[in-house]
């Protein structure tokens, strides 16, 4: 029987996940007190209960246009009436737009573009990449750092957790301190094929790369003619507040990837890009030496040139940098209020962590906020942390709203604690 009031509808789905998709999965998403999804638009979520969400996780980056921005769905409508999917054969006008696109706004002679499904498709690409330019084998990453989870971008990815399960991994990978220069310099050597990092480390709890460390790894790679590989498959596209994460220090990695926010909100799509001499060493012998059958699809591609057109028409790049000062000087305020609790407000643009002082308040606190209609997550490999990371569209208002959400949820979350302490005494 299909279900009849919300609540069937919540309990049947929950019960599925349970049976056929993830049982440890439906617990988690149950404690944090999320429903089931039924709708999006804009900078909101409905749930099977006609509630409406402020979404303050924007899949974890994926939603820097909002929910189907309109000028998106527009350009994916067309692809579907056109060709959504290529033959792989013919040449697709839609690809190469895209690539042209993408290599005017990246930095330096970041030229050549590969187009994949999703982030650890990019990273595996980059890294491939990166072992086929002199055959080296050592791939240097660090602790903390989320690459994805596929075994190659696992490999580089930094938290024992997911890790540990899988070994072995890809040999001669190691990983260094993050932020630290002369771990990087200890670790680098002519056997590096690549240095991997992220400009902030997202999942690792929205940790800053110093714009020094950036500049002293670009040296040390041209030192010792290893490849540096930036990870801007969460920073790509304005969520700094810079169009690029990188944009920051002003360096030229020999190696991007991008995804998440390059879908639009709503086709996958994955991308790396290199250098003329990177690509000419991976490529140049065998043009089909790295395939992905979807990659590239002329219905990605179309998306991802609108949503494009999006962020700079609406100029997302600086409301994200406005936006994003008046999320983090709001939390920061109300971090003055909590300081037994919260340890840290940080981040830049939209891309902005609260760091709790104990394991489990950010579990506790996100289930305050979700009753509260905001919906929030901690990062993957730092359970101390909630991310902020709403769409860039997000006005000033909405702002307002998720730091008053905020507000009482830690105060609650607050009374809860001290009610459970008292109990213990
Ligand atoms: C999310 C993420 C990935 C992995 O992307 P998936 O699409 O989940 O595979 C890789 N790198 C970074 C920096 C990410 O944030």
């Amino acid at each position: 029987m299909p279900p009849t009031t919300p609540e069937d509808l919540l309990n049947s789905v929950v019960a599925k996940y349970g049976t056929y998709v993830n049982p440890g999965l439906a617990r988690l998403l149950s404690f944090a007190g999320y429903g089931v999804e039924m709708k999006a638009e804009g900078c909101y979520i409905w749930d099977h209960e006609g509630r409406k969400f402020l979404d303050c996780l924007g899949g974890y980056g994926v939603f820097s246009l909002g929910h189907r921005h309109p000028k998106v769905v527009e350009a994916a409508k067309q692809a579907l009436d056109t060709m959504p999917l290529g033959s792989k054969v013919f040449f697709s006008k839609s690809l190469a737009d895209l690539a042209e696109r993408l290599a005017k706004l990246a930095p330096g002679d970041l030229n050549y573009s590969f187009f994949c499904n999703s982030g650890t498709e990019a990273v595996e690409g980059a890294l491939k990449v990166a072992k086929a330019f002199e055959g080296r084998p050592k791939v240097i990453a660090t602790y903390g750092g989320y690459h994805g989870k596929t075994i190659g971008a696992l490999s580089a990815t930094g938290r024992e957790k997911y890790r540990e399960p899988f070994y072995p991994l890809v040999p001669e990978f190691e990983h260094v301190e993050f932020n630290d220069l002369s771990a990087a310099k200890a670790a680098i050597d002519d056997r590096t094929a690549a240095f991997i990092v992220e400009t902030v480390q997202g999942e690792g709890g929205i940790i800053l790369a110093d714009d020094d460390y950036l500049k002293g790894l670009r040296s040390l790679c041209d030192q010792t003619g290893a490849l540096l590989i930036v990870d801007e498959v969460q920073t790509g596209f304005g969520r700094t507040g810079r169009m690029f994460g990188i944009d920051r220090s002003g360096i030229v990695p020999d190696i991007i990837t991008f995804a998440k926010a390059l879908s639009g909100g709503v086709i996958p799509i994955g991308a790396f890009m290199g250098t003329p001499r990177v690509w000419e060493n991976a490529f140049g012998k065998n043009p089909l030496i790295h395939t992905s059958t979807f990659g590239g699809n002329p219905l990605a591609c179309a998306t991802a040139l609108a949503a494009l057109d999006v962020i700079e028409s609406e100029n997302l790049v600086e409301n994200s940098r406005a936006r994003g000062e008046q999320m983090k000087s709001g939390l920061q305020n109300v971090a003055q209020a909590h300081t037994d609790l919260i340890a840290a407000v940080r981040g830049e643009g939209l891309m902005i962590g609260v760091e709790f002082t104990m394991d489990d308040v950010a579990e506790l606190c996100i289930a305050q906020m979700v009753k509260r209609g905001v919906v929030a997550a901690y990062t993957l490999n730092n359970r101390r942390v909630i991310r902020f990371e709403p769409p860039l569209t997000i006005n000033a208002a909405q702002v307002d709203t998720a730091v008053t959400v905020f507000a009482e949820a830690i105060a609650e979350t607050a009374s809860l604690l001290s009610a459970v302490i008292g109990a213990e005494n």
